[in-house]
């Protein structure tokens, strides 16, 4: 089939194999361009594998380290008359990437909160690694299906305790425009703590250490965002930021536990505000990232989520580094981001953005290439006028 982005508000309905194929291509070219990332991991679980941070994630510790890698994530297979999701092309040209390089990855389609999956990775790190010494939660997902209760949880991007007023940006149609967003209940809150919160990631590294496949020493990290103070109110101090303290407390428990199978730690990164799947559903986000585009390109130290990655396992996992933590314990890999310089020339075009110099003034350009590329669109080197087999199997 001839396959053409099919963009719905911020979700792409298409994606294209040959194009996916070279995003992670990309991504491995810059891993392997800067170096062996030494003391590295050796077996890795990642949670949330096949798009954005985790796919980073399972990019690096591969082609950075030789590590050998199972990936977990929920994604549609290509069927007769449907493209794939692109989390589905992105690892099925990482098993590709990653098999002729002798290196092991095997991959779990499937819901990753649920009990049955838990139970079969551990099955399959005792028959295939023995064990794992790092493990990776990159979840974001809008919901989830309690593994113990049945109940379905809903997660919502609401500020707590007062209304949000602030400038938005319509990604598809390239308008700003004000939006206001009501407060959450405080179910809309418990629900956004269990699908975004800490729970899952504890239920996990208990099902690996009760399993026995947690090597001493395992360390364990997932991501955060903190980000500026503009969208403090929709994030940080709203409902997601609720989850993400939640998330940080299982940190504490998780590092608790791994302290005591060996000299072992779970950490929190927080990471800069970046285009993917995930971040172009939250208000205010999209403009705030435009802009800080803008910005850390003129600075000359932009990132994407390969650059942030490769940084965090050579600067502060690996490399016989210790991480280095701020007063609160997180690893800020969002501190360029969070440099004053960037932050104050942020704010200053920030109340100054409308629909007519949108694509003057920030790089909205940009932010509508990087959104398409996370579906294989815009891809130098790929034929989008050809035919392409949607039929791409997950293993080579
Ligand atoms: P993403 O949407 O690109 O990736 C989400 C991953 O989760 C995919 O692999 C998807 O298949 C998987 N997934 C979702 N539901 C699942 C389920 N039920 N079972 C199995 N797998 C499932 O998201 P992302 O932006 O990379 O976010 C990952 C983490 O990084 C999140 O915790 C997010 O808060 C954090 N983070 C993101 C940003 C950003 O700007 N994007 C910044 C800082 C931190």
């Amino acid at each position: 089939m001839i396959i053409k982005p099919r963009v719905r508000g911020f979700i792409c309905l298409t994606a294209h194999p040959a194009g996916c194929a070279a995003y992670v291509q990309e991504q491995i070219d810059y891993v392997q361009s800067k170096g062996v990332i030494g003391n590295g991991p050796r077996n890795v679980l990642v949670i949330g594998a096949s798009t954005g941070y985790g796919l980073a994630s399972r990019i690096t510790a591969s082609f950075g380290s030789g590590a050998r890698t199972m990936g977990v994530f929920f994604e549609r297979p290509p069927s007769g008359k449907k493209c794939a999701t692109a989390g589905w092309y992105n690892s099925a040209a990482f098993h590709r990437a990653a098999a002729a390089k002798g290196l092991y990855a095997r991959s779990f389609n499937g819901d990753a909160f649920s009990d049955e999956m838990k139970v079969q990775v551990v099955e399959a790190i005792r028959e295939d690694l023995g064990q794992v010494d790092l493990v990776v939660y990159s979840l974001a997902s809008p919901r989830r299906q309690h593994p113990r209760t049945g109940e379905t949880h809903k997660s919502v991007l609401k500020p707590i305790g007062q209304h949000y007023t602030a400038s938005t940006l319509d990604t598809d149609k390239g308008a700003v425009s004000e939006v206001t967003i009501g407060p959450a209940t405080e179910q809309e809150i418990a629900d956004t703590v269990a699908v975004m919160g800490g729970e899952d990631w504890g239920f996990w590294m208990e099902a690996l250490d009760e399993g026995g496949v947690l090597a001493p020493g395992t360390t364990a990290v997932a991501y955060d965002y903190i980000g500026p103070e503009v969208t403090w109110p929709v994030y940080t101090n709203g409902t997601m930021g609720r989850a993400k303290i939640d998330l940080r407390e299982a940190a504490r428990q998780i590092d608790a536990r791994l302290k005591e199978n060996g000299n072992g730690g779970a950490y929190v990164s927080v990471n800069k505000a970046l285009v993917t799947q995930a971040s172009s559903a939250i208000p205010v986000v999209p403009l705030y990232i435009s802009i800080l585009y803008r910005v850390m390109k003129e600075k000359g130290n932009h990132e994407g989520t390969i650059e942030q990655i490769q940084r965090l396992f050579a600067t502060h996992l690996y490399n016989n580094n210790e991480p280095q933590l701020d007063d609160k314990g997180l690893i800020r890999i969002d501190d360029w981001e969070m440099e004053p310089g960037i932050q104050a020339r942020v704010k200053e075009i920030w109340p100054r953005v409308t629909s007519e110099n949108l694509r003057e003034i920030t790089d909205f350009n940009n932010y509508q290439e990087e959104f398409l590329k996370l579906f294989g669109f815009g891809l130098p080197g790929v034929n989008y006028d050809q035919e392409v087999d949607q039929m791409v199997d997950l293993d080579p």
